[in-house]
């Protein structure tokens, strides 16, 4: 409600010197990107690597620096997700996920992707998204984009950090571009890296294995122009960048800063982390809650930041959801699922308590509607443990419940805790460097270093090449070890 009583104020936008409408002033930008950075921490996670950190930080702290906005309170953080992405919020708050980082190629690339991001701070587009998504209501359906195909409920940790993720305008994208490339060359990076990682980021397209994940490819449309349209920026940027000496015309030497960079990267945990859970031939095991819960072998299981959803490999669309109950609300088990399915708009047919793997639960079977399914019957296992109570639902289609019922009544009764040390037995899959020996494919490192963790397409992408290019011998490669 805050949103609804702001006043328009005609200001200047600092990275255009444009006037134009603001809804926000200086002081309300920095409030909700203090407010809204909280979510996301809570959500995404910090990774916890100090020194990664602060190299990122320190990066971002110097493009800032030399950006249209020095002086806002501008703070740099690598989240601990998986998907390919890099956002930014009102007032300066910028994230970089730790699953973009193995796709950069060097520090230059580094600092395009910051400096692209300050640009949306510096030129307003963070703030405008902001006003113009709380102004529609958005901020309660962007949600979706969590979650593929369905959300059928609500409670299950609804996020706030999904109205950032609503796409830009091809122009503002054009414009934060440009920008990134004058900041970058400002503060001594090759302003090259911005089509670089563009170009990089554009290849993952076709190989995307980031499914139900947000990624930078779903708010930053990739127009097959982008690249071309900011070579002349970059052409501006170096051309600026001569040396003042009189008489000497060679150009600055940018840092790149390709081995530092790489180096850095080596044991960056790749693909989930246990802490939030991980999938694991069918089997999605939680190292951080302790608990684990075994899938359909032929389902298609992805583990989203708020939920883990279970898509039937038949068209009928039957899904299951597995998720944590915020804030339950009631006196009891029992009393708890009602009232939570019942807010999600269904009606309890049957259900009773009992106990799976030794854990209290409450399984019912309930009616009710979903947007992409219509009339759907659902089989929901409300189960305590410790002081969460976690939901685990399969959700079908009215005429087809009863021939895939065996399969959600057999992941609900998998459901069971781990102990220390199962949880403790779970590692992460990481990065390794290699060095390419004459003969090496993507195909054959991929096989090499781990159980198809990584396509060979994605190794490729990794390492700067296009998918159809091999590794040259002697060239330093970032890998994919399994945990
Ligand atoms: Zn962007």
């Amino acid at each position: 409600m805050l949103f609804a009583i702001l006043l328009s104020a005609c200001a200047t936008n600092p990275a255009t010197g444009k006037h134009e409408i603001s809804l926000m002033s200086v002081e309300q930008e920095i409030a909700i990107g203090e407010q809204q950075d909280v979510q996301v921490r809570k959500e995404m996670g910090v990774y916890s690597d100090r020194s990664l950190q602060d190299y990122v930080s320190g990066i971002g702290l110097r493009l800032a620096a030399d950006s249209d906005r020095p002086n806002l309170p501008w703070r740099f953080t690598v989240v601990d997700t998986p998907a390919v992405n890099a956002f930014a919020l009102p007032g300066g708050y910028i994230y970089i996920t730790r699953g973009i980082l193995p796709y950069l190629q060097d520090e230059a690339q580094l600092a395009g992707v910051l400096g692209h991001e300050i640009g949306h701070v510096t030129a307003r587009h963070a703030a405008q998204q902001y006003s113009r998504s709380i102004g529609a209501e958005l901020g309660l359906l962007a949600g979706a984009i969590f979650v593929p195909q369905t959300r059928p409920f609500t409670g299950l940790g609804e996020s706030g950090v999904s109205v950032l993720m609503l796409k830009y305008s091809r122009d503002d994208e054009a414009q934060s571009d440009a920008l990134g490339v004058k900041y970058a060359a400002r503060a001594g990076w090759d302003p090259a890296g911005v089509p670089q990682m563009l170009t990089t980021l554009g290849r993952i397209e076709e190989t995307s294995d980031n499914k139900g994940t947000p990624s930078w490819l779903q708010t930053h449309p990739l127009a097959a122009d982008r690249v071309d349209r900011v070579q002349s920026a970059v052409a501006e940027a170096e051309q600026g960048a001569t040396s003042s000496r009189p008489g000497d015309s060679a150009p600055r030497s940018f840092i790149t800063d390709r081995a530092g960079f790489t180096t850095r990267l080596d044991r960056l945990v790749y693909g989930d982390n246990p802490e939030q859970g991980v999938v694991r031939a069918g089997t999605f095991l939680h190292a951080g809650l302790r608990f684990a819960v075994e899938f359909p072998s032929t389902w298609d299981v992805t583990n989203g930041p708020t939920q883990v959803v279970a898509k039937a490999p038949d068209a009928a669309g039957s899904l299951m959801l597995l998720g944590e109950i915020d804030h339950p609300v009631g006196g009891d088990l029992e009393d708890i699922a009602l009232r939570s399915m019942q807010n999600a708009g269904f009606r309890a047919r049957s259900g009773g308590r009992t106990a799976i793997n030794s854990l209290e639960a409450f399984v019912g079977t309930y009616d009710g509607t979903t947007k992409n399914l219509g009339r759907v019957v659902m089989r929901a296992a409300h189960v305590q443990l410790g002081r969460a109570v976690f939901l685990i639902a399969g959700v079908a289609p009215t005429a087809s419940f009863d021939t895939v019922e065996p399969h959600f009544t057999r992941t609900i009764d998998s459901f069971r805790p781990l102990t220390r040390g199962e949880a403790e037995a779970i590692h992460p899959n990481r990065i390794a460097l290699y060095t390419a020996r004459t003969g090496d494919t993507w195909q054959a490192i991929a096989e090499r270093a781990g159980k198809g963790i990584v396509k060979p397409a994605t190794l490729a992408i990794i390492n700067g090449h296009a998918v159809s290019e091999q590794p040259r011998a002697g060239e330093r490669l970032k890998i994919v070890v399994s945990g």
